[in-house]
């Protein structure tokens, strides 16, 4: 029951087209990023007339530019460790990406120390959200985590043109192309492992900081995991990527003093 509430929350946090019993959030795009935070639900009264207020008061947003940030490679970490597996899932067009929720039957997770946060759905930026040595990749893979308490982490990684990418292509075939639609009956199966870069999936290297979501309502308390490697799409993909989406990015934000903490 709690993985269920925790699941519907995750789709309204991370969709406008969510289900809402009573009313549904603003309506918002990637075009108009700079002033998010100025979009008005005018069925509300203030404060709350301004949703994704956090979007332009909040100190610690995602993404940012790693190049600009302080990093430190002194302090012992604990140990992240992917821990997904075979899973039957939903292709779901979001309306602002390619995305895909997993099933609630699911059980895979990421693992932080001690801590096991499921993997609740993971979806496509085009280009790329964080910038890593001044450079913008083609695009960028984020998996969403929530546990039990609602904390978020999410895993992100670089994506860029090279070898063709097969578990990418079963998404972009079973995605539907209408906005806010999803295929739940495709029964294909898919293991989000196959996604992850060329690193120790036992013991993975990462860059962590403290983050928001990068879509409305920008809430702050995500921690961010970015893997130090990429993987890649062909550029036939990415051009079938585009064909869903393209700019869904948002820009990097000021980091205003964080630090970043790698395990290299
Ligand atoms: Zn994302």
């Amino acid at each position: 029951m709690k993985t269920k509430i925790l699941r519907n929350l995750a789709s309204a946090i991370f969709t406008c087209y969510a289900t809402v019993a009573f009313s549904a959030p603003p309506h918002w795009s990637h075009d108009e990023q700079p002033t998010w935070w100025a979009i008005e639900d005018t069925s509300q009264v203030v404060p709350l007339r301004y949703p994704y207020a956090e979007c332009g008061v909040g100190k610690h947003q995602s993404p940012i530019d790693l190049a600009a940030a302080t990093i430190n490679n002194a302090k012992t970490l604990n140990k992240l460790q992917a821990s997904y597996d075979i899973d039957t899932p939903i292709f779901f067009n979001s309306g602002h990406g390619v995305q895909v929720n997993t099933s609630l039957s699911y059980t895979g997770a990421l693992k932080i120390g001690e801590e096991s946060y499921p993997l609740i759905q993971f979806h496509f930026h085009e280009p790329s959200e964080h910038v890593v040595g001044n450079k913008r990749f083609p695009a960028e893979l984020h998996f969403v985590h929530i546990n039990e308490d609602g904390r978020i982490i999410v895993l992100a990684t670089a994506i860029d043109v090279g070898d063709e990418n097969a578990i990418f292509q079963t998404i972009l075939d079973n995605t539907p192309h209408q906005e806010g639609v999803q295929n739940a009956n495709s029964g294909i199966q898919i293991n989000p492992t196959l996604l992850l870069p060329a690193l120790d999936q036992e013991n993975l290297d990462f860059y962590t900081f403290a983050g928001s979501l990068t879509t409305p309502p920008c809430s702050e308390g995500v921690q961010w995991y970015l893997l130090p490697k990429v993987i890649t799409i062909s550029a036939a993909q990415l051009e079938q990527l585009k064909g869903f989406y393209t700019n869904n990015a948002r820009l990097p934000q000021a980091l205003n003093g964080r630090a970043v903490l790698s395990t290299q």
